[in-house]
């Protein structure tokens, strides 16, 4: 009989050409279990997804709650669905007054899809500004405002009508201009290698959109949700979009987007011709269950307050001569090493060492730490210990070839 991680092989469809293929029997909290009983510390939250941990009971007792009542009903936007009219209604009650509708969709591409096309319905213009090494999700659309050509060029033609400029440099903005749709930005590039914006950077796309009368979308796929020791990015920095993109931890461990803008600017997926974004399954009921259950574990416990010292303690514990510079101060943090060759060395074989780690897509030289907020300071110092073990055996094994 094959083993499961054979048949992974060999019915699963592949991407990657050497997958991790660990296999977990069991997750909760910060800890994900083998069907061997190794246990693995997680310090990438899946990625960006599991906030409040591995199925806090609050979100699984949501979850089996909502199972207990119904499960999909009907297409988006037909019926009128408890789980998602109080998911909807507590986010706009935590968001600038700007952003009080929402539409959710299935995950962070679609929302990213969503607030593309919305931008081009209401403005009535086509031009999509984006930035290098942003990303936005794995769909045509998505993939059209992704700064990477290497994952791009195999898939041609994309959008037409997109431009990319760089990040954090201010002269590129003054392509914005009255042609254009919308520009699209994570307020701190995750997949970058967690690059913050200059001081006045986001301030500087605001003002530009909003004289040339470009709606700003801002992708909080990764940042929201308290990563960023905000609940979101846009409070830490102030600078507020006219749609925004919220997935991965909004769904609480369940798959959930959103995108988020005014009434008025909503309004015309309505009117312009009508029935401007489909989907069959967006804001599954369960799955509004669980992210609002997630979200409120957010704030109950103030999971984002705490951020910015966690965040220090893992600097502090992260002293390693391998390690040139650890960028982010919440819990989206990417860490540097003087050898780049050793960085997807390090992420391979930290499960020997008890550690679930990740690369970025467009940074060679860095690893990412991005736990679930609720990971304690004594599991930070173990965390902290076992990668700094692991970084030994790498260089060591490097070293011996
Ligand atoms: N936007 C950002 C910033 C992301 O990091 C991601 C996923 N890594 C996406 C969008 C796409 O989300 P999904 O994989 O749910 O489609």
């Amino acid at each position: 009989m094959l083993t499961n991680r054979q048949l992974f092989l060999l019915h699963i469809g592949q991407t990657s050409a050497s997958p991790l293929m660990l296999e977990i029997e069991k997750a909760e909290g910060i800890y994900m279990y083998s069907p061997g009983g190794e246990k693995y510390i997680d310090l990438i939250s899946g990625v960006s997804v599991s906030n409040t941990g591995h199925r806090h009971p609050k979100v699984v007792e949501a979850v089996k709650s909502q199972v207990d009542s119904y499960l999909h009903l009907m297409v988006y936007g037909e019926m009128v669905q408890s789980p998602q009219v109080k998911y909807a209604q507590r986010l706009a009650e935590l968001l600038p007054a700007s952003l009080n509708v929402c539409y959710f969709v299935n995950s962070g591409s679609e929302a990213v899809e969503g607030a593309l096309k919305l931008s081009k319905n209401f403005t009535r213009r086509s031009r999509i500004i984006y930035f290098r090494n942003s990303y936005h999700g794995g769909t045509h659309g998505a993939m059209s405002v992704q700064g990477s050509e290497k994952f791009r060029n195999g898939f041609r033609p994309l959008l037409p009508d997109t431009f990319q400029i760089d990040f954090n440099d201010f002269s590129s903005l003054s392509s914005i201009d009255n042609h254009t749709a919308c520009v699209i930005t994570e307020p701190v590039q995750a997949e970058a290698g967690v690059v913050y914006p200059s001081p006045g950077f986001l301030e500087e796309i605001r003002e530009r959109c909003t004289r040339e009368g470009a709606l700003l979308i801002f992708d909080e796929s990764q940042t929201g949700f308290g990563r960023t020791g905000h609940l979101f990015a846009i409070d830490k920095f102030g600078v507020f979009p006219d749609i925004l993109v919220l997935a991965k931890a909004l769904g609480g461990g369940m798959p959930l987007g959103a995108f988020i803008s005014s009434k008025e600017i909503m309004s015309s997926l309505i009117n312009g011709p009508g029935l401007g974004h489909i989907t069959t399954f967006g804001g599954h009921p369960v799955c509004c269950a669980a992210g609002l259950a997630s979200l409120e574990v957010i704030l109950e416990e103030n999971l984002t307050a705490s951020c910015p010292e966690k965040s220090s303690l893992f600097r502090k514990e992260l002293s390693h001569p391998a390690i040139s510079e650890i960028r982010g101060d919440g819990l989206l943090m990417a860490v540097k090493l003087d050898n780049p060759d050793l960085v997807q060395k390090t992420v391979r074989h930290a499960p020997e060492f008890g550690l679930i780690l990740d690369y970025f897509l467009f940074c060679d030289d860095s690893f990412r730490i991005a736990p679930p907020l609720i990971i304690g300071s004594r599991e930070i110092v173990t965390a902290c210990g076992k990668v700094k073990e692991l970084l030994d055996t790498v260089i060591k094994n490097q070293a011996g070839r």
